[in-house]
């Protein structure tokens, strides 16, 4: 009901639970199912399965359900660019500084606001811990990611470690199923970090533009 009245009036998350109370006062709504709500209204009331904020979630919940980590949903892993050349033209390629193999796609990043006080130990309390806002992002030293295909391996049966690059094994960054805190002070659960140091930036464009004048 109240996700419904978000949807149809616009209404706020707390708006909405509030006027529901109003008609209902026994209403109650479990944490988990009201942290659920703020992120459906984050993604405007609508279910996006490609933005960040439900990528994040997912592997929060992931988290949670496989403590053992002993198999991972495929769905769960972005498609190793290397495999598949597609992405749309806009997406910025990152590709390991040393020997230059693909890594991910700018689609795969999982941006966060720069942390700060209480938010940026929200974790601790088990509390929502992402709120991907557009922003500076000068503080953080590093990319946090989704995992791709590429990372299987290592991240299996472990809790974290490291992230080597799959054809030079160059350290790239490293994982932690628990989290781990950004440069910028901000928590992020699971953490897939990727130190943009070790990473180049190359635009799909400028690639086919090369390709383009060697004919
Ligand atoms: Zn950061
Ligand atoms: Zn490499």
């Amino acid at each position: 009901m109240t996700a419904f009245l978000m949807k149809t009036d616009q209404l706020t998350f707390e708006k909405a639970y509030e006027n529901l109370q109003t008609i209902q006062p026994e209403a109650r709504m479990n944490e988990g199912f009201e942290w659920q709500l703020k992120l459906y209204q984050l993604m405007g009331c609508e279910v996006d399965t490609c933005s960040a904020i439900y990528k994040q979630y997912r592997l929060q919940k992931v988290t949670e359900k496989y403590p053992e980590l002993q198999s991972l949903p495929q769905e769960l892993f972005a498609v190793d660019p290397t495999v598949v050349s597609q992405g749309s033209k806009e997406e910025v390629l990152y590709k390991c500084r040393k020997c230059r193999r693909s890594l991910f796609r700018s689609s795969s990043i999982l941006d966060h606001n720069e942390g700060s006080g209480s938010i940026a130990f929200a974790h601790k309390r088990r509390a929502p811990s992402l709120v991907p806002v557009m922003g500076s992002r000068a503080q953080c030293t590093s990319y946090f990611i989704e995992p791709v295909q590429w990372m299987e391996p290592a991240l299996l049966g472990v809790m974290d470690g490291q992230l080597l690059c799959p054809k030079c094994n160059a350290k790239l960054g490293s994982f932690n199923w628990y989290g781990d805190q950004c440069s910028c002070g901000r928590w992020i659960t699971p953490a897939f970090q990727i130190h943009k140091n070790r990473v180049d930036e190359t635009k799909a464009l400028l690639v086919l533009g090369s390709q383009t004048r060697k004919m």
